[in-house]
């Protein structure tokens, strides 16, 4: 309930939850106790599609037990649970082959993904999101979205959908710091793979080098990607229809959500330029979210270290 009021207050119309502890395997068994009245908040307020973002540990790429098991067993959950939660989409990171090579660990993916949608409710959607490449993880081009998609079964891909972090696709290499390079991907991705299947952006900005394989996020529009870019995903018509966009920006806890939602509304209607942020919007501790469920506007990615690797 805490997350739905804070989303209203903010102006948010999307949110994005943790079901449980981000860092940890474990997944409550059944919803909080104010699942129900978090359910009827929302809809009430207009705060429309709800997300869950699994737990940073899933690795649907690797092999070693138990982490495959879990992987998947954790993803089968938090489907299975989501409607309770207002959801119909569960977002993952996709995960590493950790030095097994990029087509086996493509082949448990797909493997992975085929078992997940196949054994969870038929109006829920499994969301995979891009990685920014660093440490054997799948998943930081569009092609290799692509295969992925290419590989499951016809049965439940209709249920399969992705996500573009921007913070990653800059990691990776895109050029999304202008207009024509935001509009690239969006094209390729159109091509590869259909912008339908887009459900979600999560929006953030970067402090790291473009190319650089790690995944720093920064308030919108003040990192190296810029307003440029990151206003031209947000006002490209294509991603009208279906496309959430949340942010995963740093000082939740210290109400740099309500600001950066502010940074992306002045872009969403046009802004070039943004309001310049008082130093102290940089000197956020590292760790300056709480881990717990049910946290407000947005999601949070932990911004202390380089790329999130998964443990499996
Ligand atoms: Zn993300």
């Amino acid at each position: 309930m805490r997350a739905a009021r804070r989303a209203r207050q903010i102006g948010a119309t999307a949110l994005q939850i943790f079901s449980d502890n981000p860092t940890a395997w474990r997944r409550r068994p059944e919803p909080p106790a104010d699942a129900p009245a978090f359910v009827a908040y929302a809809a009430a307020n207009g705060i429309d599609p709800i997300a869950i973002h699994a737990s940073y540990l899933i690795n649907l790429a690797g092999s070693a037990e138990p982490f495959a098991s879990r992987s998947r067993a954790n993803l089968i959950h938090e489907l299975q649970h989501a409607q309770r939660y207002g959801a119909r989409l569960v977002n993952t990171h996709i995960g590493s082959h950790r030095g097994m090579g990029h087509a086996p660990g493509l082949r448990r993916i797909v493997a992975n993904v085929d078992a997940i949608l196949g054994d969870t409710p038929p109006e829920t959607l499994l969301v995979l999101e891009n990685s920014s490449g660093g440490g054997d993880n799948i998943g930081s081009t569009l092609e290799q979205l692509a295969e992925i998609l290419e590989g499951v079964d016809s049965e439940v891909a209709p249920r399969l959908a992705f996500c573009l972090d921007t913070a990653h696709l800059w990691g990776a290499g895109y050029d999304i710091s202008t207009l024509e390079g935001a509009t690239a991907v969006l094209d390729r991705f159109d091509e590869l793979i259909g912008l339908g299947r887009l459900r979600l952006v999560h929006l953030n900005d970067s402090r790291a080098e473009r190319g650089s394989r790690t995944d720093r996020h920064e308030h919108v529009g003040a990192g190296l990607i810029g307003p440029g870019g990151l206003g031209a995903i947000l006002r490209d018509p294509r991603l009208r229809a279906r496309t959430a966009v949340m942010l995963e920006t740093p000082g939740v806890d210290e109400g740099y959500d309500a600001v950066n939602i502010r940074r992306a509304l002045l872009l969403f209607r046009g802004a070039q330029e943004l309001p310049v942020l008082p130093p102290k919007a940089f000197r956020l501790s590292r760790r300056s979210t709480r881990a717990g469920p049910g946290e407000a506007a947005g999601g949070r990615r932990r911004t202390r270290r380089g790329p999130v690797r998964p443990a499996g």
